[in-house]
């Protein structure tokens, strides 16, 4: 008996050392849509910190925008030997094809940020219903009446249509009390700023001007919308919101062109993703993982496994959040005001 238990013991040890090294010899590929947007960078960082504490290897890509690039991106990905995928999907529909060739090979993908429903990706994002009403709110308590302008996401990334799901449901009242009319209402093509300037620009003459705050989706295209404001001498009378805390968004903010951001501390999801994407690599089945939630509500209904983090509204108000996190420093923020 003895002579057994020393034996298992021995078969203990021998497991832990060998899922250890494994954790060890694990290959993460982190497939990015537009990794020319500020955020990605700060996520990026996380990812790579989080793999190297397990002494796990972090390869990536960058589709460039292009759909099409992505799919060649993640077979590159796959080939070079990646035992998970934590995927940024520019277009939710085409990179279907990349996960199917994915789960043939066995190969976990987390669907990082971002919604992929065919098939079902691990889905990993903040909650970005509560995005869309927060940068309503900002909007709202500033003009609680008057022409609105709607300046969505990327129309192949379904967060555009949760956002707009919750900028509606703080607005929807208003809307339908006829204090709010929306006199603009456009998606941005692949999130860009230019494009988003160039329908703020097409909004500002059908309406002669007369838009009296914007909900902008992001701060990338807070920045198109402003930057159309500005050229009209509007920046700065006219509420805009925008998400990602980025610093240029933050000193506007603080100079008063831009209204709100919504801060996601992707420093947390990115630690997360590349933690899940390891235990998944190692075996955990996606039910096992720590906090997980089942979700379905996408536009296909598909069931899945998901973990959704809490973003926070930043305003002029409260700029010391993100300045006390590290996230910005008080120069940075504050230059020119
Ligand atoms: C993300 C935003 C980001 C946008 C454009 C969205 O899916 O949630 O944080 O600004 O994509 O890259």
């Amino acid at each position: 008996m003895k002579h057994v238990l020393k034996l298992m013991a021995g078969a203990a040890i021998l497991v832990s050392v060998h899922t250890a090294a494994m954790a060890a010899d694990l290959v993460v590929g982190v497939s990015w849509s537009n990794f020319q947007e500020e955020r990605w960078k700060t996520d990026e960082a996380a990812i790579k910190k989080a793999l190297e504490a397990k002494g796990a290897k972090y390869i990536s890509a960058d589709a460039q925008s292009s759909a099409a690039k992505q799919l060649t991106d993640v077979e590159s990905l796959i080939s070079q030997g990646a035992n998970a995928l934590i995927v940024l999907a520019q277009d939710s529909d085409a990179i279907s094809p990349a996960i199917e060739k994915a789960a043939a090979e066995g190969i976990p993908v987390v669907g990082y940020d971002r919604l992929i429903e065919n098939p079902a990706a691990f889905y990993i994002t903040f909650d970005n219903k509560e995005v869309g009403r927060l940068q309503a709110e900002g909007v709202f308590k500033v003009k609680p009446e008057g022409n609105y302008v709607f300046i969505k996401g990327s129309s192949s990334d379904p967060n555009a249509d949760f956002l707009f799901a919750g900028q509606m449901e703080v607005l929807k009242a208003a809307v339908d009390a006829g204090k709010i009319k929306n006199v603009g209402e456009a998606y941005t093509d692949g999130w860009l700023p230019q494009n988003a300037q160039r329908n703020m620009e097409q909004f500002l003459t059908a309406n002669n001007n007369k838009v009296d705050a914007v909900v902008a989706s992001n701060d990338g295209t807070a920045g198109g919308a402003v930057a159309a404001l500005d050229a009209q001498g509007m920046a700065g009378t006219v509420p805009v919101s925008g998400q990602d805390a980025d610093k240029a968004a933050l000193n506007r903010i603080a100079l008063g062109t831009q209204t709100v951001s919504v801060w996601k501390d992707s420093r947390e999801l990115g630690k997360r993703a590349a933690e899940i994407a390891l235990d998944l690599a190692g075996g955990t089945t996606m039910d096992k993982i720590e906090g997980v939630a089942s979700f379905e509500g996408g536009p296909k209904k598909v069931k899945m496994q998901s973990i959704f983090l809490k973003p926070q509204a930043i305003t002029k108000d409260n700029l010391n959040v993100v300045i006390d996190a590290g996230w910005i420093t008080k120069a940075e923020a504050c230059q020119g005001v």
